[in-house]
């Protein structure tokens, strides 16, 4: 399975908001149109807490949209 990077996800500059650690790009696992996809995003090494982008959250994930489409 590839892992899909987002333009806005940028793990630079962000921190934990429980934990104050810096975040780090992972692949996590998301479920999207009953599909399952790895997405790069920032995580917290601590205690996992994952930083969606507003653009995912809103459901623009518009590479994945175009991955649908191509098959
Ligand atoms: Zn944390």
């Amino acid at each position: 399975m590839s892992v899909i990077k987002v333009p806005e996800a940028d793990a630079a500059g962000w921190r934990c908001a429980a934990c104050d650690e810096p975040m780090s790009m992972k692949p996590v696992e998301l479920e999207y149109l009953e599909s399952l996809f790895k997405v790069e995003l920032p995580v917290c090494a601590k205690c996992g807490y994952v930083l969606i982008p507003e653009g995912l959250a809103g459901g623009k994930m518009h590479q994945v949209e175009q991955l649908l489409e191509d098959k």
